[in-house]
């Protein structure tokens, strides 16, 4: 008895290399910052979701050292066995101030919060609203759930509203949740959240944000959409990641205490899956300590973006309708935006290409990524090579 073929795999594999929706997978051998070696090759780093230069930043890695010769390695177990850790607490804490919201609780990414959360809020015979261009993890939230899962137009309050009034017409009883990226994060615009809210609070609907694009990003200090928008109290669950512009690794859920209070109870992701390390948590600390006493990584962040967006529009890229640092350079056909992000890539520039299934069929894009560490050469350079590159196949 042999094993069983894997060959289907191959034939999978070849059909995504066909459609140039093969993704190159590069690695990285040097710390995540303006600069980084990848393949080998030293290149800027237009790639990263590390918004602030955080991810190398001295100030978490020693929080980090310091944690593991205090605490050690593991976390040792699920959480609500013995995985609990105070320095997990006090994260919690410091987030829970940062976000000016009632209680948070820590996981192990954003993806797993998204997990966690979404299935405690509705079920079987209950109803989401979801922005059609959510997040992965939310969609798989919202499919762990049980609950009917309705696609509303993108970022689009009207058609929300229309959505709800055709599907709860009948059912008075079952409960409802609106579901948004603040950020969206492969073109960058902002979920109109004072319209969705409104909109939610007409139906009786629960919100909840995926903040993970807009944390350390949107708002004073990176305090994130909510307070960007002015909407404190008024959105039930706010979902986070600390692998963006806090530079670390891990997630949460933030909201009411009762909410977090039923995750630490019911969370799957939290009483199934061991806890965040010490050193990442103690890291993750210090990124909250960071961005509270001091906003200037946050401007620095928006005036590279303001600037670098400002000169693609003069040379004729189109930018689709970013409204952050995540910047599109729409290209169209999937194998051109290979072929762009190869040519990027030798002459030192990296940043990766964007094509189906992460976006629509026809939309592939170079994902332009601005961090406050790019210094103004840096985004000469890579202003330069884009240029060049985008007169070479034809863009602009
Ligand atoms: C990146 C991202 C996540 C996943 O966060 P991780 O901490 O990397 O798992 C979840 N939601 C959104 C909207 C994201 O952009």
């Amino acid at each position: 008895m042999g094993a069983i073929s894997l060959e289907f795999l191959q034939e999978e594999l070849q059909r995504l290399r066909d459609q140039g929706l093969l993704t190159t997978i590069r690695t990285v051998s040097s710390a995540q910052g303006a600069h980084f070696v990848a393949d080998g090759r030293r290149v800027l780093n237009l790639g990263s979701n590390n918004y602030l230069g955080l991810a190398n930043h001295p100030a978490l890695v020693e929080a980090a050292r310091k944690a593991i010769e205090r605490l050690g390695i593991g976390p040792g177990a699920v959480r609500s066995i013995a995985g609990t850790m105070s320095i997990h607490l006090e994260l919690e804490s410091k987030l829970t101030a940062f976000k000016e919201t009632e209680a948070t609780v820590s996981l192990q990414s954003g993806f797993a919060a998204n997990l966690a959360v979404i299935p405690l809020l509705v079920g079987e015979g209950d109803f989401i609203f979801s922005d059609e261009l959510n997040h992965a993890s939310i969609i798989d939230g919202c499919r762990l759930s049980r609950a009917k899962v309705v696609r509303y137009r993108h970022a689009d309050p009207a058609d929300l509203e229309a959505a709800m009034e055709r599907e709860l017409s009948t059912n008075h009883e079952a409960r409802r949740l609106v579901i948004t990226d603040g950020v969206f994060s492969m073109d960058g615009d902002l979920a109109p959240l004072p319209a969705i809210v409104a909109v939610a609070r007409r139906h009786d609907a629960m919100v909840m944000v995926d903040d993970a694009h807009g944390e350390g990003v949107l708002g004073d200090h990176g305090r994130g959409i909510v307070h960007h928008f002015g909407l404190s109290g008024q959105v039930e669950v706010e979902v986070g990641t600390l692998s963006k512009a806090f530079g670390v690794m891990g997630g949460f859920v933030s909201g009411p205490r009762v909410l977090t209070d039923f995750l630490r109870q019911r969370g799957r992701p939290f009483i199934f899956s061991s806890a965040m390390t010490p050193a990442d948590t103690a890291a993750a600390c210090a990124a909250v300590d960071i961005l509270t006493g001091d906003d200037s990584l946050v401007k620095r962040l928006w005036s590279n973006t303001d600037r670098f967006k400002a000169e693609l529009a003069r040379m004729g890229f189109d930018t689709g309708r970013s409204q952050t640092p995540i910047t599109p350079v729409m290209i169209g056909d999937a194998q051109q935006a290979q072929t762009f992000s190869r040519l990027l890539f030798e002459r030192g520039v990296f940043a990766q290409a964007i094509s189906f299934p992460t976006v629509a069929r026809g939309q592939a894009r170079i994902r332009a990524m601005i961090s406050a560490v790019h210094s103004p050469s840096d985004l000469d350079f890579a202003l330069q090579q884009l240029h060049d590159v985008g007169m070479e196949v034809g863009v602009i």
